[in-house]
């Protein structure tokens, strides 16, 4: 099957079968290229890659974690992790930006897949199906303000639904969404998180409205912009998940995409550098040079092969906590490649690769802001307590994926980001 054979032109839905991981990588190498070409144009006038989600709408990617009963690929899901994780670093390493914008989707519909009820899969989901992109906002790290990120946000009871106001930050895919969808809470006394549903908004409903605020270092065509919600109804269909229930409900945790994403974007700067100084009979004939570059493949090769165990892991079933803790490694070690490869390699090949037509330059922003996105030190400091025995919780301490509270108040942690 070719890319142009698939949903939107046939009318039939992404995936009729679950596919091979194989087919997914062919359709994800297909549009790379393309990708990649578009890559510096959007950095520079910070644009959205409307046009590499239209194709990866069109060659399926759009529905990789969505139900395959619902036409989706099945992925992150037990027994479908790891291909889940080899297209997305596919597609980081032709183009970071773009996977991570399709990650972010992806994992947002497979957060409304799991948690909806029978008739709200089957109003939303095959809406996703169709075409319909779906935004995760959890952050609230508002870009033009200072001070700890507190989470707030919740949902006070209306006849037939919900009124919704709040501030929220680094929207990533809120410029192509059909859905927002939102992490809020409940009203009610109980920590945070415990009252924590979704809600997903429409994003023409009244009161919504996209900040124009993403002038960043890098990932700058992800125009992961600040929204604001004022006074925004939300009806009782559109508000998905029990209370607290991507804690007690869900094993699933962000980490091992974000590592995915990391280790394609150092996969990629790694290439840059071998076939630069492939080209290079006088860099290529140093050892000095040939024994850095070694050392970077074996970097990739570690961080790589922790990613492909952990998936397994994933996939056969193992405890989410065991599982978390050695995603958490893994991401260490793929955010450790991704900020050290392009960085060092600039003193493998010099000045004249700092010229803007290289994409080592932008390869080093953009990994520079992505790592970001989950701070590496709290979640490492989980690792050391359990080396300390003192245990570790997947979904309940800091980490990536859920927010945490810090004595009774609200303090929280990147959240969704999904
Ligand atoms: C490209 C990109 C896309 C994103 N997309 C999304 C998205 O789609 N949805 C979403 O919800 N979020 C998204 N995020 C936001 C992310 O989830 C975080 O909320 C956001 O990055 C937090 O901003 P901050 O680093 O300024 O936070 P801060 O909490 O202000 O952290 C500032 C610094 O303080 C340090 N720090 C804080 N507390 C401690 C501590 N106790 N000990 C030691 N150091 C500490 C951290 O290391 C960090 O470097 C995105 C982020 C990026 C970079």
């Amino acid at each position: 099957m070719t890319v142009t054979d698939t949903a939107a032109t046939t009318g039939s839905v992404p995936w009729p079968e679950a596919p091979e991981t194989a087919e997914v990588l062919a359709r994800i190498d297909a549009l790379g290229p393309g990708w990649r070409e578009r890559a510096r144009a959007l950095d520079e006038g910070v644009e959205f890659p409307h046009e590499n989600f239209a194709e990866a709408r069109e060659a399926g990617l759009h529905a990789l974690c969505l139900p395959t009963e619902y036409g989706g690929a099945g992925y992150w899901l037990p027994g479908r992790y790891s291909p889940w994780y080899q297209a997305l670093e596919r597609m980081a390493r032709w183009e970071t930006n773009t996977a991570q914008l399709i990650q972010v989707h992806n994992h947002a519909a497979g957060i409304i897949a799991w948690h909806s009820t029978p008739e709200q899969r089957d109003r939303f989901l095959p809406e996703i199906a169709d075409g319909a992109f779906c935004a995760s906002l959890g952050s609230e790290a508002h870009l033009y303000e200072n001070g700890a990120e507190v989470l707030e946000s919740e949902l006070t009871r209306v006849d037939g639904g919900y009124r919704l106001t709040a501030r929220k930050g680094f929207a990533s895919v809120a410029a192509a969404a059909k859905y927002l969808m939102v992490w809020c809470a409940v009203e009610g006394d109980t920590p945070y998180v415990s009252r924590m549903v979704f809600a997903v908004v429409d994003v023409g409903s009244e009161g919504v409205e996209l900040l124009d605020d993403w002038q960043m270092l890098g990932m700058r065509s992800t125009i992961s912009c600040g929204v604001k919600f004022t006074d925004v109804f939300v009806p009782d269909s559109h508000v998905v998940g029990n209370p607290g229930g991507w804690v007690t409900e869900d094993p699933r945790t962000f980490s091992c995409g974000y590592a995915s994403n990391h280790l394609g974007s150092a996969q990629a700067a790694f290439d840059f550098l071998a076939e630069y100084i492939g080209g290079r009979p006088d860099l290529a004939d140093s050892e000095a040079v040939r024994v850095k570059l070694g050392q970077m493949d074996a970097q990739l090769f570690a961080a790589r092969s922790c990613l492909n165990a952990t998936a397994a892991r994933l996939d056969r079933g193992d405890d989410p906590d065991e599982c978390e803790a050695d995603a958490v490694r893994t991401m260490h070690l793929a955010k450790d490649a991704v900020l050290t490869i392009p960085y060092q390699g600039f003193d493998l090949v010099g000045a004249r690769a700092c010229h803007e037509r290289y994409p080592l330059g932008q390869m080093m922003r953009d990994a520079r802001t992505f790592t970001l996105h989950f701070r590496d030190d709290l979640y490492v400091e989980r690792l050391a307590q359990l080396a300390l025995g003192n245990g570790f919780s997947a979904k309940g301490g800091r980490g990536g994926s859920t927010p945490f509270e810090v004595g009774s108040g609200s303090t929280a942690q990147a959240t969704a980001g999904a």
